[in-house]
């Protein structure tokens, strides 16, 4: 059967060059970076080069870097560390409604210890009104955190005019750039972020593995204490193979960026123009322009999501929705809830994110079998 893999917002597979320097690093290079012996010297240049890699990819030094189990990690990392260091100047936080949990369930926590919190609401595209940011901030803010993309709904943000308006008021701003890190051009510069997570397994490196960009001079207290690795602000010995493959992951999003970004609007234009003229029933999510390449997130009232998808997976065809299923109860997305679209159409949504290794074939066979599926069960719902 043929199989096709549309599911690269929650993972992508781990690309041949960096499976070979990791099974090198393994195999070669085991030493303790904070060794002072041969081989505790060549595990810290191997760490050295995957940080210039990964500096390189965003436009940070190599001291802005810091290297974690992940997007979790840097993002808890980057919400609770930042409160922390602040919180003698004020309480107030501010998010927004369409945060990956990572983020969204770090500020609950946050809240409950006692801190207050804003969630600022999002148009029916999935884009925050700056003005709507202008208005929430107040004398004790310390902290925003707003994501780059959204990984449901592949919107992207306006971060550089929301971080202006951060660093204009003299408060921290931090970005969740999971879903844009070495997928689009990112420079933290530009993005003007003070804080900025990301992590490797979204872009073709290996999972528990990611980073924070923490601007210099900006101070925020470790998570995680210990001998003070990673210049005292995330200690543990260093995950050596994970972070010289996601190094390699770096150094190749960078070189291959333009021929991956042209590929990957193709086929993200394709797919889109496809299923508006085969599929009567679908519409998009999130922002028609300003979008992830590649990534096409519909909804199709009248059709239950999760049977969708069960049947797409019975075909070979990998994708998801933005329903999470938990012990038999299908909670409704919290981020299209944000769009204010229905609850029985939020519940027919499906994602297809595409990457590099995806062709056009793909699409050919995914169209083969979508408007068929979709087709029955219309039939399917009309008639229970
Ligand atoms: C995948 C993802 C995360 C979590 O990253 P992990 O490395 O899997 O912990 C956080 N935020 C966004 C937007 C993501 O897509």
């Amino acid at each position: 059967m043929k199989r096709v893999y549309m599911d690269h917002s929650a993972t992508t597979p781990v690309d041949y060059e960096v499976v070979r320097v990791m099974t090198e690093t393994l195999t070669n290079n085991f030493g303790n970076p904070s060794s002072l012996h041969a081989f505790g010297e060549e595990a810290r240049q191997a760490l050295l080069k995957a940080r210039k890699q990964l500096a390189a990819l965003i436009s940070a030094d190599i001291s802005e870097i810091v290297f974690t189990s992940g997007g979790t990690e840097a993002n808890n990392m980057a919400i609770i560390g930042a409160a922390q260091a602040r919180k003698n100047r004020g309480k107030h936080l501010i998010t927004s409604a369409i945060e990956h949990h990572a983020v969204l369930n770090t500020f609950q926590s946050l809240q409950n210890e006692g801190f207050d919190l804003t969630v600022l609401p999002v148009n029916m595209v999935g884009q925050i009104d700056p003005q709507d940011l202008q208005n929430a901030i107040r004398e004790d803010t310390i902290l925003v955190s707003l994501m780059h993309a959204n990984n449901e709904i592949g919107t992207i943000q306006m971060i550089p005019a929301l971080g202006e308006i951060c660093r204009s008021r003299g408060i921290i701003f931090h970005t969740d750039a999971v879903q844009t890190v070495g997928r689009i051009p990112i420079d933290v510069k530009e993005l003007t972020v003070d804080l900025l997570s990301l992590s490797a397994h979204k872009f073709y490196g290996p999972k528990g593995v990611g980073a924070l960009y923490v601007r210099n001079g900006v101070q925020i207290n470790p998570l995680i204490y210990g001998g003070g690795q990673e210049s005292k602000q995330r200690s543990g010995t260093e995950n050596i193979p994970g972070i010289v493959g996601m190094g390699k992951a770096a150094e190749l999003a960078e070189k291959y960026m333009p021929q991956r970004l042209e590929h990957l609007q193709l086929l993200g234009q394709t797919l889109f123009n496809r299923i508006m003229n085969e599929i009567p029933e679908a519409y998009l999510t999130g922002h028609p322009g300003a979008r992830l390449p590649g990534h096409i997130s519909l909804v199709f009232p009248g059709i239950e999501g999760q049977s969708l998808l069960t049947f797409l997976d019975a075909e070979g065809i990998a994708a998801s929705g933005g329903a999470a299923c938990s012990s038999n109860s299908f909670a409704v997305s919290h981020v299209l809830k944000a769009l204010s679209i229905r609850e029985e159409v939020a519940a027919s949504s499906l994602r297809l994110s595409m990457g590099k290794d995806n062709s056009i074939e793909d699409i050919d066979y995914v169209m083969d079998v979508l408007p068929k599926l979709v087709e029955r069960m219309k039939l399917l719902w009309v008639l229970q």
